[in-house]
């Protein structure tokens, strides 16, 4: 097909004209026939069934029922009038309604005549009403060429005000493959085809409009959905590629005297494979010459900490300042407490800037940061400040990275010509299937296993009015010398009537645990930083048996001693924050609990999150439900990223799909980087295309 062609504006086609050109560009982004044609059916309806009226139910989807109109009468209402016909088959009678275009009804519907209605019914005063169907003597359809799966188009409320229905939307599809004939240029290589027996794209274009059967509906969507899935990743992949040619990063060469000093002498502990598979692939990467920019992904508790200790010692080893940033206060100040403790005395200036560093000190800071002689800086968002400069930042690690924006991952990129190398760590467990497509450009680790003697975390769920047995389990564990994490939501929207529940809460835990025998802590949101900080380190030194608090603890913190979580209105809680709530316990080698405590009233959704939380420990699984509950958009912000922002493809949905097309494309780029081969020819030129204009789909026809 010829290119040009397809970029003929959407108005010059038959039917369309400035007004409905207009609309389709504002509500679908339709501006060329190229747009139009890539424009998805997002499901198709049985063209083949017919419907009995005693056999609708409430919540019907589209449905075809034959029968016969034998009255119609206006009804009079405050905003216009509506046009209703009694319509009947021999098992029931329906409504049929018009809001506009009544004239033109009333004049040409043939009453007590066989037709056949479409159109999605609704349940209205005890009867089922279908408004604006679709309808055709029961004689011309008979005659007429009949699809058997009829195309449901994307639409919205203004389109079919504006009398685009999906017939209208149907037929220009119609017109637009009899101007161009149907013929779109081949966008996939001749080997990748022949290897994944896909179907061409002129009969994938054809069958996902107008599909001649089940069986090469799936055929064309597969293939289409192929297509999409494999121009993200090739391009995701020839940026990491890119990047690892041309970012230089500085190339660290010695593994020196601290990293082995720190390792025969100060390290706590025998690394878990895990940690030291992962070290192994983070000295790589600061080996070579391009900048580092890896994701390390390890469950809580799994052993991060020291593995970001390691990098940055290799870091330091060779000259360079490395910084280690975290989301809160409490977090920043944990690292540095337990960096500082496993370094001991060998040697590394380091220091803690967070925002509550009082001027002074932060100067000092400042001042020590751009001669050099500090080490490693670790601390908040502060760390961001333009104030701060370093001399030689190497390094950059970023704790718990979902909290960190790219634009602020930036802004560390930017205090260097060269970029310092980029570790990010996250407790969350990105499904494998979002990080291909969100990080597809970041190199992965994942520690993968937790350090031995871990006792896997009791979790059970109780309902509120097993409060007294759970208060009495709680004092047989303070009694064993434990102690006790209460957690209550708190969340943005209702926050006045969360900080009620978490302080009526907290009174009624008092009245049950008494002082002296009991001491009690609270930490919430609204608390200054000092006062915050003071009521942790009480819990921390085991001053106080019993933390209450808000999610504030629920990144990061390590209390080993602590080993049962309680979560309060746990129904409240998303999948992710659970798992990483009960990760605040079972760090000691006790046996830890968590209690998720409900009420009777449960979605179904509700339902899922908790059976998922007492089934399995494992963080990746639990990931993978929760992508499956929320859908991609609502995960992590992602939906700012766009790359989820998918025509016909479903990350969840069409996992093997992705898997396939990565796994091609880096097959593809590792063989002809640049494309230039005949072989690659279609895919070269497609990519250059879809390179030249931001959608994707603009360019694949
Ligand atoms: P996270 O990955 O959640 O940040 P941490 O780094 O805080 O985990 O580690 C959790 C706990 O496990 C810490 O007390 C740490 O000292 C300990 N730890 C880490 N690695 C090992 C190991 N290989 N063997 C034993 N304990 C370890
Ligand atoms: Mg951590």
């Amino acid at each position: 097909m010829n290119e040009n062609y397809l970029q003929t504006p959407v108005t010059y086609l038959k039917g369309v004209g400035p007004n409905r050109s207009e609309i389709l560009k504002s509500e679908l982004g339709i501006v060329t026939y190229q747009d139009l044609i890539n424009l998805f059916p997002n499901r198709y309806i049985d063209k083949t069934r017919y419907y009995k009226i005693n056999e609708l139910q409430r919540g019907n989807a589209d449905v075809q029922i034959i029968g016969k109109v034998i009255h119609i009468k206006t009804v009079e209402q405050k905003k216009g009038n509506r046009l209703v016909a009694t319509f009947l088959d021999d098992t029931g009678e329906m409504e049929l309604v018009w809001f506009r275009g009544q004239k033109w009804i009333r004049e040409n519907i043939k009453l007590n005549t066989p037709y056949v209605i479409f159109g999605r019914t609704n349940w209205f005063n005890g009867k089922f009403s279908m408004p604006h169907p679709d309808m055709e003597l029961l004689a011309e359809h008979e005659k007429g060429i009949r699809v058997s799966l009829q195309p449901i188009y994307p639409s919205t409320e203004k389109l079919s005000a504006r009398g685009i229905t999906n017939r209208v939307v149907s037929k220009l599809m119609q017109q637009l493959f009899l101007e161009t004939k149907g013929e779109f240029r081949e966008t996939l290589s001749p080997a990748l085809i022949n290897e994944l027996r896909l179907i061409s794209k002129k009969e994938a274009m054809f069958n996902i409009h107008f599909p001649k059967d089940l069986k090469l509906l799936s055929k064309a969507q597969f293939r289409l959905k192929y297509e999409e899935l494999f121009y993200i990743q090739l391009q995701l992949i020839s940026k990491k590629l890119i990047r690892k040619q041309k970012i230089k990063g500085y190339p660290f060469k010695n593994v020196g005297k601290l990293f082995n000093k720190f390792y025969k002498d100060h390290l706590p502990f025998e690394l878990t494979s895990a940690q030291k598979k992962v070290i192994k692939e983070i000295r790589a990467d600061l080996g070579s010459k391009a900048q580092m920019n890896r994701l390390l992904q390890g469950d809580v508790g799994s052993g991060k900490t020291v593995v970001a200790l390691m990098t940055i010692l290799l870091a330091l080893d060779n000259g360079y300042q490395a910084c280690l940033m975290a989301p809160t206060e409490i977090l920043a100040n944990q690292h540095f407490k337990s960096i500082k403790e496993l370094l001991g005395d060998i040697g590394i200036n380091l220091a803690l800037l967070t925002g509550s560093v009082k001027k002074a000190e932060r100067k000092h800071i400042h001042e020590q940061l751009e001669d050099g002689t500090l080490h490693l800086l670790i601390g908040t968002h502060a760390v961001l400040e333009d104030k701060v400069q370093f001399k030689n930042l190497g390094l950059a690690i970023i704790d718990e990275q979902h909290r960190f924006g790219v634009a602020q991952r930036s802004k560390l990129w930017h205090k260097n010509e060269v970029p310092p190398h980029i570790l990010v760590m996250t407790a969350t467990p990105i499904p494998r299937t979002l990080a291909m497509s969100l990080y597809g450009d970041l190199d992965i680790s994942v520690i993968d296993e937790l350090p031995p003697g871990r006792k896997a975390v009791k979790t059970v769920h109780r309902f509120d009015k097993n409060r007294l047995k759970v208060f009495q389990f709680i004092r047989d564990e303070i009694k064993k010398g434990r102690q006790v994490y209460i957690v209550y939501p708190l969340i943005q929207e209702s926050e006045a009537l969360d900080y009620k529940d978490l302080m009526d809460g907290y009174e009624s835990i008092a009245r049950d645990f008494p002082l002296p025998n009991y001491q009690i802590s609270i930490v919430h949101g609204k608390m200054k930083p000092q006062d915050k900080d003071y009521e942790m380190e009480r819990f921390v030194k085991g001053e106080t048996q019993i933390m209450v608090a808000t999610t504030v603890i629920e990144v990061g913190v390590n209390i080993p001693n602590a080993s049962v979580m309680i979560i309060e209105s746990a129904e409240r809680f998303g999948l992710s924050q659970l798992h990483q709530l009960r990760g605040r316990v079972g760090r000691g080698a006790e046996q830890s609990y968590c209690i998720l405590m409900t009420s009777h009233k449960l979605s179904s959704d509700a339902k899922t999150r908790l059976e998922t939380m007492t089934r399995t420990n494992d963080g990746f699984e639990i990931a993978e439900v929760d992508l499956k509950l929320r859908g991609p958009g609502d995960l992590m912000g992602t939906q700012q990223s766009g790359i989820l922002n998918l025509k016909i493809a479903d990350i969840v949905k069409d996992n093997d799909i992705l898997k396939t097309a990565r796994h091609y494309a880096i097959k593809i780029l590792n063989e002809d980087p640049g494309l230039q081969k005949e072989e690659n020819k279609k895919i070269r030129y497609t990519y250059a295309q879809l390179m030249k204009h931001k959608n994707i789909w603009n360019y694949i026809s």
